[in-house]
């Protein structure tokens, strides 16, 4: 899919072999690969090989490069929450940040104690408490919110071939006793209207989607275009886009935030499925997985593949 849009022609003056660029970045990290820990504590996600790694760079003009494992399905985990608030966004516009801050939070992404400062009004839409207050809304709005949210993302991507792992959701229900805990504390500063469980199972399954990176790259290209994608044109408007954008660049990796957006210097957002996807804005979607995660829960190989891309490549958002 691409947009043809002109500011891409920039990157296409300063014409690179991108194929060339993704292998020789792979050639680079080689040494990584297998390290990190994949994220345990969700016990299916265990099972995940630690020495997978695909990249996707997809242009708005519909250039693609893929490299690695990047059609290979993975669990998108926290990437998941762009998706989950472009639709409460979509719904509810501004009254969203009535219930959900759009500050960093410098804290774990499953931080109780924040919540307890802040009364139950969580930093930001990207660590969990956050989403778990979009999830209710999102069912406030809409009758079947799973659904909703599956069939926007296979729009974004343009692909009806995405599903919820419901292996996956299960094992972080059965297991997810921080998420409950959040549940029940924004319960009890009246800032969730349904039911704990009704909401976390809508969160796990959301948590659950399966994509590659191909597909989230191709997803992701709704963000550099202005919020608008075959099927879901102008689904939000140019300004909430930017909005949106600027969150993923203050809030989209927790506590290392800062250290992407030094190193990288893109808006994006990671989950400990080992994903990683970030946009250039008008021109470039880039999509990476590798399973090993840091200690603040982001990819490894991921973070060092994206670091080098944005250092090759010429034009800059900075
Ligand atoms: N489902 C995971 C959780 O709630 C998502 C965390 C993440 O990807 N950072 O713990």
């Amino acid at each position: 899919m691409g947009y043809g849009h002109p500011f891409t022609r920039q990157f296409l003056y300063c014409r690179m072999n991108y194929q060339e660029t993704l292998q020789a970045i792979l050639n680079d990290i080689e040494p990584a690969r297998g390290k990190g820990r994949v994220a345990a504590y969700i016990p299916e996600l265990a099972k995940v090989p630690a020495d997978k790694f695909g990249m996707c760079l997809l242009f708005i003009n519909g250039e693609q490069y893929g490299l690695g494992d990047w059609q290979e399905k993975f669990s998108i985990q926290s990437i998941s929450k762009v998706f989950s608030l472009t639709l409460a966004v979509s719904k509810y516009g501004d009254k969203v940040w009535e219930r959900v801050g759009v500050e960093p939070s410098g804290t774990r992404f499953n931080s109780l104690v924040q919540l307890e400062f802040e009364k139950g009004i969580p930093r930001n839409p990207f660590i969990n408490a956050g989403a778990i207050v979009v999830c209710d809304m999102l069912l406030d709005g809409f009758e079947n919110p799973k659904l909703e949210v599956l069939s926007m993302v296979r729009d974004f991507a343009g692909t009806d071939a995405i599903h919820f792992n419901l292996a996956v959701a299960e094992s972080e229900r059965k297991v997810g006793y921080r998420n409950f805990a959040l549940a029940y504390f924004l319960k009890s500063f009246g800032n969730l209207h349904h039911e704990v469980e009704t909401v976390l199972d809508l969160y796990f399954h959301i948590c659950a989607i399966e994509m590659t990176c191909e597909e989230l790259a191709n997803a992701f290209l709704f963000y550099t275009n202005h919020g608008s994608a075959p099927g879901r044109e102008h689904f939000i408007t140019n300004s909430q886009t930017r909005r949106l954008n600027a969150l993923m660049q203050t809030c989209g990796f927790y506590d290392e935030a800062g250290d992407f957006s030094f190193k990288v210097g893109l808006p994006g957002k990671s989950g400990v499925g080992g994903g990683i996807a970030a946009i250039h804005p008008e021109a470039y979607s880039v999509a990476v997985w590798g399973p090993g995660l840091n200690k603040k829960g982001n990819s490894l190989m991921g973070l060092k593949a994206l670091e080098m891309l944005t250092s090759r490549i010429v034009p800059s958002i900075f």
